[in-house]
């Protein structure tokens, strides 16, 4: 009764009520996680650790301590050959999920909408609603390997168009879009002045750089886009809460004033553990993502031995995004019936929007002994069923 009407379209998300009701079994084996199975490395726990026996435990600067900010901007610099200054073009954040809200926050004005490629991370929908914009959907579709259709997003532009938002490596279809694509994209920004909100947390689970661009690196780009990262998935950190923004300042700023009224600063312990993460050694990042590309290997032979299943290859992500299509049942069916019989749980397609209707997403964010006892019992399932 007290609520507001805003706050009480948003809704939870499917991913956890998957997750609840699979708590109802003594023993299942998870495959809903959206977080690596990894705890952080040895030096950024002490890292962290340190700061607090430092008394590095007050307020930062509402944009994150000014070391973490010049860091970020070396490996932005280096990676995407884009230089961002550490004073005003980056801000540090409480997560990615910060960083996107305050980004919306700072440029919805109600009714404005925002296309978002369809399936898609939930809290999207929800952030953008909870900003008071618009969500406008577009489908990506398997047979053009996710990609976005331009002509789709020419059609999907109003004039009450403000930004859109992508994200690749992408949740859940693992899939990255490629420099034509960027390119082809980017120009409609241009030409139609729209904001571009790149969420790439999965950055650092890619398998091949060479299938990676972002589009802040394309020519005019830089001061349209907001880059969003985090420290979550690359560095296995979600608890920890780190991510960040890059931009123009105009909207860094802005970005930055609104986070001194909500969280006025992302934890500084955390944010000194975050400094070690990109300063230290890299080992610990290339173990991790080497563990991720033999499970995905293992992960993507087994669904293809499965009769009526099929799945392209994530090039990014931990995710695999199963088409099950030919077995002639809904998403949310499959994922029911598979947790009844089997103890096994997968989130439905149908959780990342109407256009994940004929899939389901499996986590590989879990352990190899895991993949395989699951991947049997989905083999069992399916079999029993055709
Ligand atoms: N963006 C995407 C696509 C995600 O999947 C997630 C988490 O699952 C986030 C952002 C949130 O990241 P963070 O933990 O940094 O808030």
């Amino acid at each position: 009764m007290y609520l507001s009407e805003n706050s009480k379209e948003i809704q939870a998300s499917k991913i956890r009520k998957m997750f609840n009701k699979s708590l109802k079994y003594d023993k299942v084996i998870n495959f809903t996680l959206g977080e690596p199975d990894f705890t952080a490395s040895q030096n950024v726990v002490e890292a962290g650790c340190q700061a607090i026996m430092n008394g590095n435990t007050k307020y930062s600067e509402n944009a994150g301590i000014l070391p973490l900010r010049q860091e970020i901007s070396k490996i932005l610099l280096k990676e995407y050959e884009v230089y961002y200054n550490p004073k005003n073009e980056i801000t540090v954040t409480v997560g990615a999920m910060g960083a996107l809200y305050l980004t919306l926050k700072s440029i919805l004005n109600p009714g404005d909408e925002v296309i978002i490629c369809e399936p898609f991370w939930t809290n999207y929908l929800q952030q953008v609603k909870m900003c008071g914009g618009v969500p406008v959907l577009i489908s990506c579709k398997e047979e053009n390997d996710f990609m976005l259709n331009l002509q789709d997003l020419e059609n999907a532009i109003t004039k009450k168009t403000k930004a859109i938002l992508l994200n690749s490596p992408n949740n859940p279809t693992g899939s990255v879009l490629n420099l034509e694509n960027l390119k082809g994209i980017a120009q409609i920004a241009q030409k139609n002045k729209v904001i571009v909100i790149s969420d790439e947390v999965y950055k650092g689970i890619l398998y091949d750089d060479k299938d990676y661009s972002s589009i802040a690196s394309l020519e005019g780009m830089k001061e349209r886009t907001i880059v969003i990262n985090s420290f979550s998935k690359e560095y296995a950190m979600t608890g920890w809460r780190i991510g960040y923004a890059a931009g123009p300042e105009e909207i860094i700023a802005n970005i930055t004033k609104l986070q001194e009224n909500v969280s006025a600063c992302a934890a500084m312990p955390c944010q000194y553990a975050a400094l070690e993460a990109l300063r230290g050694s890299q080992d610990f990042k290339k173990f991790m993502l080497n563990q991720y590309r033999q499970r995905r290997d293992r992960i993507i032979k087994r669904i293809r031995e499965i009769p009526r299943l099929s799945c392209k290859s994530p090039k990014g992500t931990f995710y695999a995004f199963v088409n099950i299509k030919e077995l002639g049942i809904t998403s949310d069916e499959f994922a029911d019936k598979l947790l009844e019989s089997k103890q096994v749980v997968v989130v439905p397609g149908t959780a990342f929007g109407d256009g994940g209707e004929g899939y389901v997403r499996i986590s590989y964010a879990t352990s190899m002994e895991m993949i395989e006892r699951g991947l049997e019992l989905i083999e069992e399932f399916v079999r029993e069923m055709i």
